[in-house]
Protein backbone atom coordinates (compact mmCIF):
# COMPACT_ATOMS: atom_id res chain seq x y z
CA UNK A 1 0.00 0.00 0.00
CA UNK A 2 1.29 3.62 -1.19
CA UNK A 3 0.69 6.19 1.72
CA UNK A 4 1.31 9.34 2.51
CA UNK A 5 -0.32 11.51 5.02
CA UNK A 6 -3.22 12.49 2.93
CA UNK A 7 -3.96 9.98 0.52
CA UNK A 8 -3.93 5.96 0.53
CA UNK A 9 -4.05 3.95 -2.69
CA UNK A 10 -6.51 1.19 -1.65
CA UNK A 11 -8.31 -1.55 -3.77
CA UNK A 12 -12.24 -1.47 -4.03
CA UNK A 13 -13.61 -4.94 -2.46
CA UNK A 14 -15.79 -4.97 -5.62
CA UNK A 15 -14.14 -3.85 -8.84
CA UNK A 16 -11.00 -4.71 -7.38
CA UNK A 17 -9.32 -1.65 -8.78
CA UNK A 18 -6.54 0.68 -7.14
CA UNK A 19 -7.86 4.23 -6.93
CA UNK A 20 -7.09 7.08 -4.24
CA UNK A 21 -8.36 7.05 -0.76
CA UNK A 22 -8.39 10.56 1.41
CA UNK A 23 -10.03 11.56 4.44
CA UNK A 24 -11.05 14.58 2.72
CA UNK A 25 -14.04 13.51 0.51
CA UNK A 26 -13.10 15.95 -2.68
CA UNK A 27 -9.97 14.10 -3.45
CA UNK A 28 -10.97 10.50 -3.02
CA UNK A 29 -12.18 8.30 -5.38
CA UNK A 30 -13.82 5.96 -2.16
CA UNK A 31 -17.37 6.82 -1.00
CA UNK A 32 -18.72 5.83 2.09
CA UNK A 33 -20.41 2.71 2.28
CA UNK A 34 -23.33 1.67 4.38
CA UNK A 35 -23.29 -1.76 5.28
CA UNK A 36 -27.35 -1.80 5.60
CA UNK A 37 -28.70 1.28 3.58
CA UNK A 38 -29.84 3.81 5.28
CA UNK A 39 -32.83 3.97 4.19
CA UNK A 40 -33.73 0.90 6.58
CA UNK A 41 -32.97 3.22 9.54
CA UNK A 42 -30.84 5.83 10.69
CA UNK A 43 -29.01 3.96 13.40
CA UNK A 44 -26.62 4.65 16.40
CA UNK A 45 -23.30 2.55 15.66
CA UNK A 46 -24.56 1.80 12.20
CA UNK A 47 -21.72 0.11 10.08
CA UNK A 48 -20.42 1.51 7.54
CA UNK A 49 -17.76 1.06 5.16
CA UNK A 50 -14.78 3.96 4.85
CA UNK A 51 -12.49 3.62 1.62
CA UNK A 52 -13.29 0.02 0.58
CA UNK A 53 -16.07 0.84 -1.94
CA UNK A 54 -15.13 3.24 -4.66
CA UNK A 55 -17.34 5.68 -6.08
CA UNK A 56 -18.44 4.35 -8.95
CA UNK A 57 -19.34 1.00 -7.66
CA UNK A 58 -21.42 2.66 -4.71
CA UNK A 59 -23.26 5.39 -7.34
CA UNK A 60 -23.75 2.18 -9.33
CA UNK A 61 -25.24 0.01 -7.03
CA UNK A 62 -27.63 2.85 -5.43
CA UNK A 63 -28.94 3.70 -8.28
CA UNK A 64 -29.96 -0.75 -9.60
CA UNK A 65 -30.13 -3.25 -6.63
CA UNK A 66 -30.14 -0.66 -3.65
CA UNK A 67 -33.22 1.51 -5.28
CA UNK A 68 -35.43 -1.84 -5.94
CA UNK A 69 -34.23 -3.05 -2.61
CA UNK A 70 -35.73 0.34 -0.95
CA UNK A 71 -38.39 0.74 -3.14
CA UNK A 72 -39.97 -2.08 -4.99
CA UNK A 73 -40.18 -4.74 -2.54
CA UNK A 74 -41.96 -6.46 0.90
CA UNK A 75 -39.21 -4.36 2.70
CA UNK A 76 -39.74 -1.14 1.19
CA UNK A 77 -43.19 -1.89 2.45
CA UNK A 78 -42.06 -2.59 5.66
CA UNK A 79 -40.62 0.92 5.71
CA UNK A 80 -43.36 2.83 5.80
CA UNK A 81 -45.05 0.77 8.11
CA UNK A 82 -42.31 1.19 11.03
CA UNK A 83 -41.88 4.78 10.01
CA UNK A 84 -38.10 4.45 8.45
CA UNK A 85 -40.02 6.37 5.58
CA UNK A 86 -42.32 8.85 6.25
CA UNK A 87 -46.06 8.35 4.59
CA UNK A 88 -45.64 11.60 2.69
CA UNK A 89 -42.80 10.42 0.20
CA UNK A 90 -45.45 7.69 -0.73
CA UNK A 91 -44.96 8.25 -3.82
CA UNK A 92 -41.50 6.93 -3.89
CA UNK A 93 -42.98 3.09 -3.60
CA UNK A 94 -42.70 1.14 -6.75
CA UNK A 95 -44.81 -2.13 -7.13
CA UNK A 96 -42.38 -3.67 -8.63
CA UNK A 97 -41.46 -6.90 -7.31
CA UNK A 98 -44.43 -6.94 -4.63
CA UNK A 99 -48.40 -7.39 -5.98
CA UNK A 100 -51.33 -7.31 -3.84
CA UNK A 101 -54.23 -9.54 -4.91
CA UNK A 102 -57.51 -10.63 -2.98
CA UNK A 103 -58.63 -14.25 -2.18
CA UNK A 104 -62.28 -15.11 -2.06
CA UNK A 105 -65.23 -17.93 -2.69
CA UNK A 106 -66.85 -15.74 -4.85
CA UNK A 107 -64.80 -16.22 -7.98
CA UNK A 108 -65.63 -12.00 -9.11
CA UNK A 109 -63.70 -11.40 -5.58
CA UNK A 110 -61.19 -14.14 -6.33
CA UNK A 111 -57.91 -12.46 -7.51
CA UNK A 112 -58.92 -9.32 -8.19
CA UNK A 113 -55.78 -6.51 -8.46
CA UNK A 114 -55.37 -4.36 -4.83
CA UNK A 115 -52.51 -1.94 -4.40
CA UNK A 116 -51.16 0.08 -1.64
CA UNK A 117 -52.14 3.64 -1.15
CA UNK A 118 -52.17 6.61 1.61
CA UNK A 119 -55.70 7.22 2.96
CA UNK A 120 -55.42 9.88 6.07
CA UNK A 121 -52.06 9.58 6.34
CA UNK A 122 -52.55 5.60 6.91
CA UNK A 123 -51.27 2.91 5.02
CA UNK A 124 -54.12 1.07 3.39
CA UNK A 125 -54.88 -1.86 0.69
CA UNK A 126 -57.38 -0.88 -1.94
CA UNK A 127 -59.06 -2.19 -5.34
CA UNK A 128 -57.18 -1.07 -8.37
CA UNK A 129 -60.08 0.54 -10.23
CA UNK A 130 -61.67 -2.08 -12.98
CA UNK A 131 -64.63 -3.66 -14.53
CA UNK A 132 -65.20 -7.64 -14.27
CA UNK A 133 -67.01 -9.61 -16.42
CA UNK A 134 -68.12 -13.03 -15.75
CA UNK A 135 -67.23 -15.65 -18.52
CA UNK A 136 -69.25 -18.38 -19.86
CA UNK A 137 -68.31 -21.55 -19.05
CA UNK A 138 -65.35 -20.10 -17.64
CA UNK A 139 -64.95 -19.29 -13.25
CA UNK A 140 -62.31 -16.55 -13.82
CA UNK A 141 -63.86 -13.14 -14.04
CA UNK A 142 -62.09 -11.00 -17.15
CA UNK A 143 -60.89 -7.84 -15.57
CA UNK A 144 -59.89 -4.31 -17.25
CA UNK A 145 -58.71 -1.36 -14.86
CA UNK A 146 -58.57 1.80 -17.11
CA UNK A 147 -55.62 2.11 -18.98
CA UNK A 148 -56.77 -1.38 -20.33
CA UNK A 149 -59.99 -0.19 -21.14
CA UNK A 150 -58.22 2.75 -22.65
CA UNK A 151 -56.02 0.44 -24.92
CA UNK A 152 -57.67 -2.78 -25.14
CA UNK A 153 -60.56 -4.55 -27.10
CA UNK A 154 -63.37 -5.71 -24.82
CA UNK A 155 -64.76 -9.59 -25.35
CA UNK A 156 -67.24 -10.12 -27.41
CA UNK A 157 -70.37 -10.01 -25.72
CA UNK A 158 -71.26 -13.58 -26.57
CA UNK A 159 -68.46 -14.78 -24.77
CA UNK A 160 -69.66 -13.17 -21.80
CA UNK A 161 -73.04 -13.64 -19.09
CA UNK A 162 -73.85 -10.36 -19.16
CA UNK A 163 -73.07 -9.92 -15.38
CA UNK A 164 -70.38 -7.42 -14.36
CA UNK A 165 -69.45 -5.73 -11.43
CA UNK A 166 -67.36 -2.66 -10.95
CA UNK A 167 -64.36 -2.86 -8.07
CA UNK A 168 -63.50 0.53 -7.13
CA UNK A 169 -62.90 2.55 -3.93
CA UNK A 170 -64.90 5.61 -4.41
CA UNK A 171 -67.99 6.67 -6.09
CA UNK A 172 -65.34 9.03 -8.64
CA UNK A 173 -63.51 5.91 -9.03
CA UNK A 174 -66.44 3.49 -10.34
CA UNK A 175 -68.06 6.29 -12.36
CA UNK A 176 -64.70 6.82 -14.15
CA UNK A 177 -64.27 3.19 -15.06
CA UNK A 178 -68.03 3.29 -15.75
CA UNK A 179 -67.71 5.91 -18.17
CA UNK A 180 -64.94 4.69 -20.03
CA UNK A 181 -66.97 1.17 -20.44
CA UNK A 182 -69.63 2.72 -21.97
CA UNK A 183 -67.34 4.77 -24.32
CA UNK A 184 -66.29 0.99 -25.75
CA UNK A 185 -69.80 0.83 -26.72
CA UNK A 186 -71.22 -1.50 -23.67
CA UNK A 187 -74.21 0.22 -22.53
CA UNK A 188 -74.29 -0.77 -19.17
CA UNK A 189 -76.38 0.69 -16.06
CA UNK A 190 -75.23 1.33 -12.74
CA UNK A 191 -77.09 -1.31 -10.46
CA UNK A 192 -75.67 -0.17 -7.16
CA UNK A 193 -74.02 -3.52 -6.38
CA UNK A 194 -70.29 -1.41 -6.43
CA UNK A 195 -67.97 -1.88 -3.39
CA UNK A 196 -68.19 -4.98 -1.21
CA UNK A 197 -67.12 -5.31 2.38
CA UNK A 198 -63.42 -6.67 3.78
CA UNK A 199 -61.88 -8.62 1.23
CA UNK A 200 -58.63 -10.37 2.23
CA UNK A 201 -55.74 -9.77 0.48
CA UNK A 202 -52.74 -11.11 -0.35
CA UNK A 203 -49.08 -10.25 -1.44
CA UNK A 204 -47.06 -11.92 -4.14
CA UNK A 205 -43.41 -10.96 -3.62
CA UNK A 206 -40.92 -11.54 -6.32
CA UNK A 207 -37.34 -11.69 -5.33
CA UNK A 208 -35.56 -11.10 -8.69
CA UNK A 209 -31.75 -11.17 -9.18
CA UNK A 210 -31.42 -7.21 -8.29
CA UNK A 211 -33.12 -7.62 -5.33
CA UNK A 212 -30.62 -10.90 -4.79
CA UNK A 213 -27.85 -8.95 -5.22
CA UNK A 214 -28.68 -6.11 -3.29
CA UNK A 215 -28.93 -8.93 -0.33
CA UNK A 216 -25.51 -10.52 -1.49
CA UNK A 217 -24.16 -6.95 -1.46
CA UNK A 218 -25.23 -6.74 2.22
CA UNK A 219 -23.46 -9.85 3.58
CA UNK A 220 -20.54 -9.03 1.79
CA UNK A 221 -20.50 -5.13 2.79
CA UNK A 222 -20.64 -7.46 6.72
CA UNK A 223 -17.88 -9.62 5.84
CA UNK A 224 -15.76 -6.67 4.92
CA UNK A 225 -16.84 -4.49 7.98
CA UNK A 226 -15.33 -7.66 10.09
CA UNK A 227 -12.08 -8.21 7.98
CA UNK A 228 -11.60 -4.44 8.47
CA UNK A 229 -12.34 -4.72 12.28
CA UNK A 230 -9.76 -7.80 12.00
CA UNK A 231 -7.14 -5.85 10.43
CA UNK A 232 -6.92 -8.25 7.75
CA UNK A 233 -9.00 -6.00 4.93
CA UNK A 234 -6.56 -8.12 1.84
CA UNK A 235 -8.90 -11.22 2.93
CA UNK A 236 -11.43 -9.48 1.01
CA UNK A 237 -9.86 -10.17 -2.74
CA UNK A 238 -9.47 -14.11 -2.12
CA UNK A 239 -10.44 -16.01 -5.13
CA UNK A 240 -13.02 -17.68 -3.08
CA UNK A 241 -14.70 -14.84 -2.83
CA UNK A 242 -14.79 -14.06 -6.52
CA UNK A 243 -18.42 -15.90 -7.25
CA UNK A 244 -19.88 -13.72 -4.99
CA UNK A 245 -18.14 -10.60 -6.38
CA UNK A 246 -19.27 -11.10 -9.37
CA UNK A 247 -22.58 -12.07 -9.00
CA UNK A 248 -23.06 -8.62 -6.64
CA UNK A 249 -21.50 -6.03 -9.32
CA UNK A 250 -22.04 -7.67 -12.51
CA UNK A 251 -25.25 -10.37 -11.87
CA UNK A 252 -23.14 -13.02 -13.42
CA UNK A 253 -24.72 -16.53 -11.83
CA UNK A 254 -22.10 -18.80 -10.44
CA UNK A 255 -22.00 -22.42 -10.20
CA UNK A 256 -24.03 -22.61 -7.09
CA UNK A 257 -26.80 -20.30 -6.01
CA UNK A 258 -25.51 -17.76 -4.12
CA UNK A 259 -28.50 -16.15 -2.35
CA UNK A 260 -31.11 -18.76 -1.17
CA UNK A 261 -34.16 -19.14 1.58
CA UNK A 262 -32.89 -19.66 4.36
CA UNK A 263 -35.03 -22.78 5.98
CA UNK A 264 -34.26 -21.61 9.62
CA UNK A 265 -34.56 -18.53 11.11
CA UNK A 266 -31.67 -16.67 12.10
CA UNK A 267 -31.99 -15.77 16.13
CA UNK A 268 -32.16 -19.76 17.84
CA UNK A 269 -35.03 -19.34 19.52
CA UNK A 270 -37.24 -17.85 16.68
CA UNK A 271 -39.76 -19.62 14.66
CA UNK A 272 -41.05 -19.11 11.58
CA UNK A 273 -44.40 -16.94 12.98
CA UNK A 274 -42.63 -15.92 16.57
CA UNK A 275 -39.80 -13.57 16.00
CA UNK A 276 -37.99 -12.10 19.38
CA UNK A 277 -37.42 -8.29 16.94
CA UNK A 278 -38.22 -6.90 14.20
CA UNK A 279 -34.97 -5.14 13.95
CA UNK A 280 -32.52 -5.74 10.77
CA UNK A 281 -30.13 -9.34 11.06
CA UNK A 282 -27.48 -10.15 9.61
CA UNK A 283 -24.79 -12.59 10.33
CA UNK A 284 -21.81 -14.19 8.70
CA UNK A 285 -20.06 -17.43 9.85
CA UNK A 286 -17.19 -19.89 8.86
CA UNK A 287 -18.85 -23.56 8.65
CA UNK A 288 -18.14 -27.04 7.79
CA UNK A 289 -21.04 -28.73 5.33
CA UNK A 290 -19.90 -31.75 4.09
CA UNK A 291 -16.34 -31.87 4.92
CA UNK A 292 -15.79 -28.55 2.96
CA UNK A 293 -15.71 -24.75 4.43
CA UNK A 294 -18.08 -22.32 3.18
CA UNK A 295 -18.42 -18.97 4.05
CA UNK A 296 -21.84 -18.38 4.76
CA UNK A 297 -23.80 -15.15 5.34
CA UNK A 298 -27.08 -14.53 6.36
CA UNK A 299 -29.74 -11.80 5.95
CA UNK A 300 -33.19 -10.64 7.79
CA UNK A 301 -34.60 -7.16 6.69
CA UNK A 302 -37.36 -6.81 9.84
CA UNK A 303 -36.49 -9.98 10.49
CA UNK A 304 -39.12 -11.39 8.15
CA UNK A 305 -38.03 -12.95 5.29
CA UNK A 306 -34.50 -15.18 6.33
CA UNK A 307 -31.64 -15.38 3.33
CA UNK A 308 -28.65 -17.68 3.03
CA UNK A 309 -26.08 -15.97 1.28
CA UNK A 310 -23.56 -17.85 0.32
CA UNK A 311 -20.09 -15.67 0.36
CA UNK A 312 -17.84 -19.10 -0.49
CA UNK A 313 -18.29 -22.39 -1.11
CA UNK A 314 -15.49 -23.95 -0.81
CA UNK A 315 -13.22 -22.29 1.31
CA UNK A 316 -8.88 -22.72 2.33
CA UNK A 317 -6.77 -20.98 4.49
CA UNK A 318 -7.46 -18.48 7.12
CA UNK A 319 -7.13 -18.71 10.97
CA UNK A 320 -8.89 -16.42 12.40
CA UNK A 321 -12.17 -16.00 13.97
CA UNK A 322 -14.84 -14.77 11.49
CA UNK A 323 -17.94 -15.66 13.05
CA UNK A 324 -20.25 -12.45 14.00
CA UNK A 325 -23.47 -11.17 13.83
CA UNK A 326 -25.10 -7.74 14.17
CA UNK A 327 -28.70 -6.12 15.06
CA UNK A 328 -30.39 -3.16 13.83
CA UNK A 329 -32.70 -2.73 16.35
CA UNK A 330 -35.66 -0.76 14.68
CA UNK A 331 -37.15 0.57 18.36
CA UNK A 332 -33.63 2.12 19.89
CA UNK A 333 -32.26 2.53 16.62
CA UNK A 334 -28.77 1.34 18.17
CA UNK A 335 -27.15 -1.36 16.33
CA UNK A 336 -25.38 -3.65 18.43
CA UNK A 337 -23.71 -7.15 18.01
CA UNK A 338 -25.62 -10.39 18.54
CA UNK A 339 -24.40 -11.98 21.73
CA UNK A 340 -26.05 -15.38 20.33
CA UNK A 341 -23.38 -15.76 17.79
CA UNK A 342 -20.08 -16.85 19.27
CA UNK A 343 -17.68 -14.28 18.60
CA UNK A 344 -14.63 -15.75 20.05
CA UNK A 345 -14.68 -19.45 18.15
CA UNK A 346 -11.76 -19.64 16.07
CA UNK A 347 -11.36 -22.14 13.48
CA UNK A 348 -8.43 -23.31 11.79
CA UNK A 349 -8.71 -24.35 8.51
CA UNK A 350 -5.03 -24.44 6.54
CA UNK A 351 -4.22 -24.42 2.88
ZN1 LIG B 1 -15.28 -0.20 -7.31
Amino acid sequence: MISNRKFKIKRCIYCMEHKVFSRKKQYSQFSTEHVLHEAFGGFKNALTLNGEVCKICNSYFGDTMDRILTRGTYEAVERFRTGAKSLLEFEDFVEQNIKFFTKNKQPVLNDAPAKLCVVDNQLKIAFVPHIAFEQKHKMEWIRFNEQELLNSTLPDSDQLTGNWQILANTADEEEKIFSLVNAKGRNITPTGTAIPGIVPVYAEYRIDDLVKRALAKICFNYLADIMVEKKYPEFLFNKYLDAAREFIRCGIWAEHEIVEPKTEPILGLDTKSLRQTNGHLVSVELIEEHGKWKIQGSVSLYNTFDWKVNLANHFHGIQIPINRGHHWNISSLNCSSMKSVQRDLTVNVWQ
